[in-house]
């Protein structure tokens, strides 16, 4: 994919994001590593390859939008039919040092807002306002607390083998000390192993939120901005990973080992079509999303 994550916090960064420094082997920059090395490593697969010697033919996709969705990105290309059934399709987007793993399933996402509402007051009226900061992290930390213990199942397929609920982004609510907020929003990032049934999930945050509103006296309401059933996974007796992991064993003399992660890529939507799919590549994924990212030149 060729779009990137933004930046995040400046004062993070010891280079700057965009402008790609490079140090000794490695290049820093937002989008290095996520998704650039997988982008400039296919172009060179694509130059270096002896056309003549070639047993299948060969097409590269380039998709937008991957890191907010993808429906205007890898979904269009996949609703214009341009693949085919019996394709091999390699997303390179995720990969270790050793190259040895290949992605082969991927977590359900889901992404809520809730938006709490209350009474804004002064801040030295507590009793008459209704704190919507407050009450919304209360909800949001019992929420969380309440999804770990419901859906605990581990599958050890997974590189992290449990479904995650992450508090992440958070709205600016007032300007000033001295008032208490009466709208608030919160962000929940969750990625639910395949073997929930996702609205499962949804049911159980609309009941938590409806007694923790009408325990506390605050209106809750909740917007749905990603919710993706995970797809089945790709088999290991799929053509495109029995090939794959003969090229790790053949050439990086490692022993292939298939993999199923929490982050969303294309192959998801692939697999949702009945295409198999796998996401490979040699990269130092610690660097995704982060500040400071980078790729190893020796890799792409
Ligand atoms: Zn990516």
């Amino acid at each position: 994919h060729i779009d990137t994550v933004p930046e995040g916090s400046l004062d993070l960064w010891s280079r700057p994001p965009f402008s790609a420094t490079v140090e000794g082997n490695k290049i820093y920059g937002r989008g290095s590593a996520d998704n650039g090395e997988g982008v400039v490593s296919s172009l060179l697969i694509l130059k270096n390859l002896e056309k003549e010697r070639m047993k299948y033919n060969i097409g590269l996709a380039f998709a937008a939008d991957e890191e907010t969705g993808s429906s205007y990105g890898i979904a269009q290309l996949l609703d214009k039919r341009i693949f085919k059934h019996d394709d091999l399709i390699v997303v390179p987007d995720s990969g270790t040092e050793e190259g040895n793993i290949i992605e082969i399933a991927e977590k359900s996402i889901l992404w809520l807002k809730f938006i709490v509402s209350g009474k804004q007051g002064h801040a030295s009226r507590p009793d008459i306002a209704v704190n919507a900061t407050k009450l919304g992290m209360m909800f949001i930390l019992d929420l969380e607390k309440k999804l770990y213990e419901k859906f605990n199942a581990s599958d050890s397929t997974f590189e992290y083998p449990l479904s995650t609920f992450s508090i992440t982004k958070h709205e600016m609510n007032v300007d000033n000390i001295n008032t208490i907020p009466g709208k608030d929003a919160f962000y929940l990032d969750s990625r639910i192993l395949p073997q929930y049934d996702i609205d499962s999930v949804m049911d159980f945050i609309a009941e938590l939120s409806m007694s923790f509103s009408q325990a506390n006296g605050v209106k809750i309401q909740t917007e749905t901005i990603q919710k993706e059933q995970a797809p089945p996974s790709t088999k290991t007796n799929a053509e495109v990973y029995t090939l794959l992991s003969k090229v790790v064993n053949g050439v990086l003399h490692k022993e292939a080992q298939p993999v199923g992660i929490g982050g969303g890529t294309c192959a998801a939507f692939f697999r949702r079509k009945g295409i198999n799919a796998v996401v490979w590549g040699i990269s130092v994924e610690d660097t995704y999303h982060k500040p400071d990212e980078y790729v190893v030149l020796d890799y792409v």
